[in-house]
């Protein structure tokens, strides 16, 4: 069975480099996985693209109709991922989060998920600091069941995370959506493993994995590569191994419980982020 899974988080926050890097390690594993990239900034496949897409869904969609083929969207990428993104509207005009679903949708037209791909993953990597109507479609449609959310021990990645579980929480109710943890994608905050461990739990999840900074990432990056394509035996590309090999094994699914903000605060309070504030 297909797992259809969607990475959330700030902006900024590391997701649509650590959702290739996880991917890279999934493919490396032998799985087959397609990547739908739903950030207008159509850069969610780069790294396994060895360079950008050249062509978006909806960049397709507006030059040639919809009498458009699967291969015109979706490409080969690193191992045998497959890499579609969806693009965005005309700057100024329109919902991005409608273009999203118009993608998906064209996709599932074209037989992207049907049995005979034999995906065994799609992942979906979605712009989103606010889960704003639009791009709360792909959980609301039920186009993607399961969620990790990206985020660090710094507190508007936190916050945004808090946001995050509580559009989960909503569409989680009548749907299916469920979240699968927290990846901590670390920015070397004090106590940070310990802090977004913590609260995980009181979100009433997990902490998948903690994904160590390391200029590494950038090394690869600057090559147009994921990790594992750049160098397979070094550190950091075992992090994501364990990423992604945690993520194939997870069988903890919840509807999150969103803190208030009080709580939220006296959690960094309780982990020394707001240390000396009060002297
Ligand atoms: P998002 O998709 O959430 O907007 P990106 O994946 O584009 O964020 O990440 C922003 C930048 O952060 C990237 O250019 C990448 O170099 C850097 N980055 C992400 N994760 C790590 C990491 N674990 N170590 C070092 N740099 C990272
Ligand atoms: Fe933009 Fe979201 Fe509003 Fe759509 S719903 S127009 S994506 S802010
Ligand atoms: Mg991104």
């Amino acid at each position: 069975m297909m797992r259809k899974v969607a990475i959330y988080g700030k902006g900024g926050i590391g997701k649509s480099t650590t959702t290739q890097n996880t991917v890279a390690a999934l493919v490396e594993m032998g799985k087959k996985v397609m990547v739908v990239g739903c950030d207008p900034k159509a850069d969610s496949t780069r790294l396994l693209l060895n360079g950008l897409a050249q062509k978006t869904v909806l960049d397709t969609i507006r030059e040639e109709g919809e009498d458009v083929e699967l291969e015109d969207i979706r490409r080969a990428g690193f191992g045998s991922s497959l890499c579609v993104e969806s693009g965005g509207p005309e700057p100024g005009v329109g919902c991005a989060g409608r273009g999203i679903i118009t993608s998906i949708n064209l996709l599932e037209q074209l037989g992207a998920y049907e049995e005979s791909e034999q995906l065994d993953y799609a992942f979906y990597d979605v712009l989103g600091d606010v889960v704003c109507g639009g791009f709360a479609m792909p959980i609301r449609q039920g186009k993607a069941q399961e969620i990790y959310i990206v985020c660090s021990g710094e507190m508007m990645a936190m916050y945004a995370a808090n946001n995050i579980c509580k559009g989960i929480r909503k569409f989680a109710e009548a749907g299916g959506v469920r979240l699968g943890g927290l990846i901590c994608n670390s920015r070397k905050v004090d106590n940070e493993r310990e802090m977004i461990a913590e609260f995980a739990n009181r979100l009433g999840t997990q902490m998948i994995h903690f994904v160590p900074r390391d200029n590494d990432v950038q090394r690869a990056e600057i090559r147009k590569m994921t990790v594992i394509d750049w160098n397979k035996e070094c550190p950091q590309a075992d992090e994501y191994r364990t990423l992604a090999s945690n993520i194939d094994k997870n069988d903890m699914f919840v509807v999150p419980k969103p803190l208030e903000v009080e709580q939220l605060e006296s959690l960094l309070l309780e982990y020394g982020l707001l240390e000396g504030a009060a002297a």
